[in-house]
């Protein structure tokens, strides 16, 4: 019986002379197309010699899972998927969107050469660092900056530079993981800088951190905690008292300020997140921060500070391993312009526009997408909710932005199977369940996602 079904298995060259295959190499390359099919008729034999099938399919229903695999196979797995969470910088899909401005200029970095690494005025080899520099130290006062692959790669590159061997001095309160299992411990000890903790979880004093103080010392350093807070019977040490210890003993000081905020975002609102340019200004050795944080601009780690510093680094081995590549520069350069006017940047860079966006606004584009998933879809209960948005990315834990959603009570299949089905669209939706219900947050919702929202909810309930 088995070797009988085997047997009926059609002849490749039988297959590949059938219309329908032409049909389909014409639309994919044939060496990928004839693997689908190879791989197809693989897991035919193996089904029948296990039992799993008991017919022969058609060679039109070969083609066509030969068909449906090839299209598996060349389809990106990076992928477009609509954020529904209302999390503006959310790490796991892809944190800040990009300013047109900035778009606009990686488009142009991807498809014109550029002077990267070309002086123009000289004619010679020019520094592929310098076009960020000079924005940067314009809108920080900084006296010089680098710019590295990540944040993570700047703690690295700062320690490694100015603490190798020697100790770096770090409260105890500030030995951060910032998930994805980087914690700073660890970057520290692969840096060679060797952890000197201070003070208690809750509480340290900066008079903790002159009694670490030996010849061995080599940085004096502050982490902002930027994914929680320590309430209530807590103290920490400001970065200003820290400079001036450090200037006192003569020992460099830095600070990683996690997201790098350039707009006052909290001003008078008790949001206690750094500004880069107040902190600096504390006399700071180095700071360092994300790009693609509160900054909205691609993922980069920021080195400011003094140039004798950064001169430092830009000398070690290392920096040309964390390089950032002209895309990066390119869009960061483009997204710190916009910070020359804070309306402008506050319009314009969409991890500010979002965090900022009318309540109004929200609540409308609610009831928009609402009235049209009721119009294109039965057994579903729609409404509109009141719910609370995060900045995410690890900054201000603490603090939630009223927003309005979508909820979307489903009758005719359970929450959890309706979440799981959007998540599997072509345009994957992401939303949340709550109470019975899957959220989609309007505040991380683009125009150009609606239509798409739309109709993936109504694929969805289909099946
Ligand atoms: C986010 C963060 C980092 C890591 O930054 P990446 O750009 O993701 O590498 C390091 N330190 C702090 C305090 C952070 O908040």
């Amino acid at each position: 019986m088995t070797n009988e079904l085997l047997r009926k298995i059609p002849k490749v060259d039988d297959i590949l002379k059938h219309k329908d295959w032409k049909r389909l190499v014409g639309e994919y390359s044939e060496d990928t197309a004839k693997d689908a099919l190879r791989e197809c008729l693989d897991e035919l034999r193996l089904d029948i010699k296990e039992g799993r099938t008991a017919s022969v399919p058609l060679i039109s229903d070969i083609i066509g899972a030969a068909q449906k695999r090839v299209a598996l196979i060349t389809a990106p797995r990076l992928k477009r998927v609509i954020n529904g969470t209302g999390i503006i910088i959310h790490t796991n899909l892809g944190r800040s969107l990009l300013a047109q401005k900035a778009i606009d200029a990686i488009v142009g970095a991807a498809s014109h050469y550029t002077n990267l690494e070309y002086d123009l005025k000289k004619g010679t080899r020019g520094d592929r660092y310098e076009h960020c520099t000079y924005i940067l130290k314009r809108l920080t006062g900084a006296e010089s900056a680098l710019v590295v692959n990540n944040n993570a790669g700047a703690a690295f590159l700062i320690l490694n530079t100015l603490a190798e061997g020697k100790e770096a001095i770090i409260s105890r309160g500030e030995l951060v993981e910032i998930g994805g299992s980087f914690r700073i411990p660890d970057v520290m000890k692969k840096s060679g800088a060797i952890l000197r903790e201070v003070g208690t979880t809750n509480r340290t004093y900066i008079e903790d951190y002159e009694r670490a103080i030996t010849e061995n010392t080599g940085l004096l350093m502050k982490v902002h905690t930027s994914n929680f807070r320590i309430r209530g019977f807590a103290h920490e040490v400001d970065v200003g008292e820290i400079t001036t210890l450090g200037r006192k003993h003569n020992i460099p000081t830095y600070y990683d300020a996690g997201s790098g905020l350039f707009y006052p975002i909290g001003d008078g609102d008790g949001l206690d997140e750094p500004l880069v340019k107040r902190e600096l200004v504390k006399g700071l050795d180095v700071i360092s921060f994300s790009g693609d944080k509160l900054l909205g601009a691609p993922q980069a780690g920021i080195i400011l500070g003094e140039k004798q510093c950064i001169d430092m680094m830009r000398k070690n081995p290392m920096t040309r391993a964390l390089r950032p590549d002209r895309f990066t520069l390119a869009g960061l350069e483009s997204t710190l312009l916009l910070y020359l006017d804070m309306e402008d940047a506050r319009r314009e860079i969409p991890t500010l526009s979002m965090i900022f966006q009318d309540e109004g606004l929200l609540k409308r584009k609610a009831q928009r997408i609402a009235a049209a998933v009721r119009k294109r879809c039965g057994n579903l209960s729609v409404s509109v909710a009141a719910v609370h948005s995060e900045v995410g990315g690890g900054s201000l834990p603490d603090v939630v932005i009223p927003s309005f959603a979508v909820a979307l009570k489903p009758e005719a299949i359970s929450v959890e199977r309706l979440e799981e089905r959007l998540r599997s669209l072509d345009v994957p939706i992401i939303g949340r369940i709550e109470r019975e219900r899957l959220i989609i947050d309007m505040r991380t919702i683009l125009r150009n996602d609606e239509p798409f929202l739309v109709s993936g909810i109504e694929i969805a309930l289909k099946g």
